[in-house]
């Protein structure tokens, strides 16, 4: 892989990359397109990380397809696809981690311990390897492109990153490998998600400005459906990620929901100026 990302630099050619865990689908595909409009050449990497898996979580059942994810960037025009093994890239006596201090103490990492550590880790280890000038990440993973830009800029990263809007499916469900695994009572339970951020945005327009009020409507509307289990509702200052009680200027909203076995997140940006 760095072989070849050498080659396109000699040839004054710049690089744009995407990570990915595989399981492709148009949200994926949309960071593509956006990385392909930010310079010559683009890579996508497909690698189900396991350090970023805690002990029970769905390392082994989640959804891998290398030849479906093939397919689909050979119709898009993308120039290397990076497939490492988890043997390679986690050689015996593989021990050194990137940690943060204060962003993955938030959300998502109050209670998956070590998941951004084992992201950082090999966002990093991606970095080194696939030495690109641009990278695009979705805003789908808010709290991950907050700490990856962050970690960009304390170890001094030359790579611009590029924050992507959440790419949804018609009827408002965030698109999201994980999805293919909802029975179908689930997937359509799953449009409390966007429905609660809707309602939280229509209550504000309404003037309630109280984040508790707004995140306990939430939870009532979820909780009302069934097989749901919040892991987390939250209404934050989307730069520290440290919540917020008045929505006085932009705040993000964001939660993680269980539908039986899996959990989904989801986020949007709460303007009381809208
Ligand atoms: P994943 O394969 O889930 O690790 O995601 C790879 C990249 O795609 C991450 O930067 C995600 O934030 C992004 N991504 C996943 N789903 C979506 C979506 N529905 N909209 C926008 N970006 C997404």
């Amino acid at each position: 892989m760095t072989h070849w990302s050498d080659c396109q630099r000699k040839k004054g050619l710049s690089l744009s990359f995407v990570p990915t865990m595989g399981f492709l689908h148009q949200g994926h595909l949309s960071l593509i397109k956006e990385g392909l409009g930010h310079a010559d050449k683009l890579v996508v990497s497909i690698f189900v990380n396991p350090t970023q898996f805690g002990p029970g979580e769905d390392f082994d059942t989640y959804p891998r397809d290398l030849e479906r994810d093939f397919n689909l960037l050979r119709t898009i025009g993308v120039d290397a696809v990076f497939t490492p093994d988890q043997s390679d890239f986690y050689p015996q006596g593989f021990d050194t981690f990137i940690n943060q201090e204060k962003l993955p103490q938030h959300l998502c990492g109050m209670s998956r311990t070590g998941h951004f550590k084992g992201m950082m880790t090999i966002v990093a280890k991606l970095f080194n390897v696939v030495n690109p000038d641009v990278a695009v990440f979705g805003e789908k993973d808010f709290q991950q492109l907050a700490i990856i830009r962050r970690m960009v800029k304390d170890l001094n990263f030359n790579i611009r990153i590029i924050g992507h809007p959440i790419v949804r499916e018609a009827d408002g469900l965030a698109m999201s490998s994980r999805n293919s695994r909802l029975t179908p009572d689930q997937r359509k339970t799953a449009l409390c998600l966007i429905s609660a951020l809707e309602k939280a945005q229509n209550s504000l327009q309404n003037k309630e400005y109280r984040a508790a009020v707004l995140i306990r409507e939430a939870e009532a509307f979820i909780c009302s459906h069934p097989d749901t289990g919040i892991d987390y509702i939250k209404i934050c200052d989307p730069d520290t990620l440290n919540d917020m009680t008045e929505i006085d200027r932009p705040a993000l909203m964001a939660m993680a929901v269980n539908f039986g076995a899996i959990r989904l997140i989801d986020n949007m940006l709460l303007n009381p100026n809208k």
